[in-house]
């Protein structure tokens, strides 16, 4: 599909339309033109996707059912006290939304996803599915090593159901189509940092959102359509204070609440919003010697730092210190999912670092179907006032 040309409130209905289909008809139609092809789900956060388009396959990041769905037997299948994607993900599955999916990848985030992905094999045997352990040594010598054999693992289990076999050439492709998005990624970015009026958290959102089950090269034609249209696109500019989310990195915000922060007062120059298609910081070094090990220490060395990720010598709360510094942002909002124990474990250690470091910050939690946001948005708007005003937190 060509979107050179596209006007920019054409190119955010195609987003829009990406996001909000759960029955995945784009999915449908990549399988119609790839006949035999597999197409392959995978759970947030991060999964390393050039391996998957070497073998020929699609993968669909998976972010639950959003706040279009009614849970009706997800909610069964779950205590009370979690969060809310993965009784959407049932939902969706039972529901026969994702029978087009030939396999689901549940990569090592938390108890949750790893209680999802046995229940999967449980409730669709007749799929391929699969757990993905994340190295927690972050020794090339011996997480490199760990993971590329788990990477193999899978690439020889799908090769079995139908996928092509992994050829080192086929890989190094496929991490130059993913380098080519990451770098348009960057733009994105940068033009939000530089001019955040130009590209809207919730329209980047969107514009990112939409890649989660494209390829690689039709992502990157489709964001560079993008940033042609919203750099020559006319709009108001607005005295917001700049902030950084995070805290989002797995079951994601309805997009209306994002737009209620922004209407709050509150330019997001940064997020954590869909990690994964953002893990990797900088390009994937693919060109030489053995890819799949490529693939493995570019997580290793270049991952970002989450609360998802594993975090071995450094310092808890640094890297979103340095990453306000980096966007020359105001202040920090968490925005964490209800019961998601990873970002909420994590808040205290974050908060205490931006403590020390004296930038301001506020929080809050959200479930991906909420849909009352007034409470969050007056908390926002006083603390962009009230950083606007003094500087600091109210
Ligand atoms: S939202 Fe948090 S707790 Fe829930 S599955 Fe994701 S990482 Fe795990």
């Amino acid at each position: 599909m060509s979107y050179r040309g596209a006007t920019f409130a054409a190119l955010l209905d195609r987003a829009r339309a990406l996001t909000e289909d759960n029955a995945l008809a784009s999915v449908h139609a990549w399988k119609r033109d790839n006949p035999g092809c597999l197409a392959v789900g995978y759970m947030p956060v991060y999964a390393p996707r050039p391996l998957f388009e070497a073998l020929g396959c699609l993968p669909v990041a998976i972010f639950g059912g959003g706040d279009a769905l009614d849970i009706i037997r997800g909610d069964s299948y779950f205590q009370s006290y979690i969060c809310h994607i993965p009784r959407s993900t049932v939902e969706l599955g039972l529901g026969g939304q994702l029978d087009v999916l030939d396999g689901m990848v549940f990569p090592s985030i938390c108890d949750v996803i790893r209680n999802l992905g046995g229940m999967w094999k449980m409730l669709f045997p007749q799929k391929y599915s699969s757990y993905l352990d994340l190295p927690q040594n972050f020794d090339p010598a011996v997480g490199g090593k760990f993971y590329a054999h788990e990477l193999g693992r899978i690439a020889r289990e799908l090769a079995a159901r139908g996928a092509r076999p992994l050829e080192p050439e086929a890989l190094r492709a496929a991490i130059v189509r993913e380098n080519e998005r990451r770098a348009v990624l960057d733009e994105v970015d940068k033009l939000r940092r530089a001019e955040p009026w130009r590209l809207r958290a919730s329209e980047a959102y969107l514009v990112v959102r939409a890649g989660a089950a494209m390829p690689a090269s039709e992502h990157t034609d489709f964001l560079r359509a993008v940033l042609a249209a919203a750099r020559s696109r006319e709009t108001r500019i607005v005295d917001n204070v700049r902030v950084v989310l995070t805290g989002s990195f797995c079951e994601q915000p309805p997009l209306d609440l994002i737009v209620a922060l922004e209407k709050a007062g509150c330019d997001i120059v940064e997020d954590d919003f869909q990690l994964g298609l953002r893990m990797i910081d900088g390009p994937i070094d693919g060109a030489d010697g053995d890819p799949l090990l490529a693939l493995a220490n570019a997580f290793l060395v270049r991952g970002r730092d989450t609360a998802s990720r594993y975090i071995d010598k450094g310092e808890k709360g640094a890297a979103l210190v340095a990453r306000v510094r980096a966007c020359e942002a105001d202040g920090v909002l968490f925005g964490a999912a209800s019961f998601c124990d990873p970002a909420l474990l994590d808040e205290p250690m974050l908060e205490a670092a931006l403590d020390a470091a004296k930038i301001p910050h506020t929080s809050f939690k959200f479930a991906e179907n909420a849909g009352q946001f007034q409470v969050i948005r007056e908390q926002a708007g006083a603390f962009s006032d009230a950083v606007k005003l003094w500087g600091a937190s109210p």
